[in-house]
């Protein structure tokens, strides 16, 4: 089964940034990675996804907490969360995801999702 846009959106762009990480910037592979994840991000944009979709950004976890969102907040936790564990992970790639990130991936989907819903439902 393919992948969702914002889902493919999102494992373009680990796999860029471990590129980034490890290759640096200049490597042609991170290079192929970031055009692939420029690629895929215009598509995930064009199915209705937005930049924060793929990009949450960790200041908005303190502002919204100050007007107590939770949802957002948990949704931001979440996010942060999975992207520890993938970056300590060994095991997890865009296939595949281990048992202990897989708990973390569904939480973070479920929270995204429900999140998505009340943003399109107050549009
Ligand atoms: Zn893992």
């Amino acid at each position: 089964m393919p992948l969702s846009p914002i889902r493919a959106a999102r494992a373009v762009q680990i796999l860029a940034a471990r590129a980034a990480l490890t290759c640096g910037l200049a490597h042609p592979a991170t290079r192929t990675l970031l055009a692939v994840a420029a690629s895929v991000a215009a598509r995930a944009w064009e199915a209705g996804h937005r930049v924060h979709d793929v990009h949450p950004a960790p200041q908005l976890v303190q502002k919204d907490a100050l007007v107590a969102d939770d949802l957002y907040t948990r949704y931001m936790k979440a996010f942060q969360a999975l992207n520890a564990h993938r970056a300590a992970c060994g095991t997890c790639t865009d296939a595949v995801t281990c048992e202990a990130g897989a708990p973390l991936d569904e939480r973070f989907t479920r929270l995204q999702d429900a999140y998505r819903a009340r943003q399109s439902k107050q549009r």
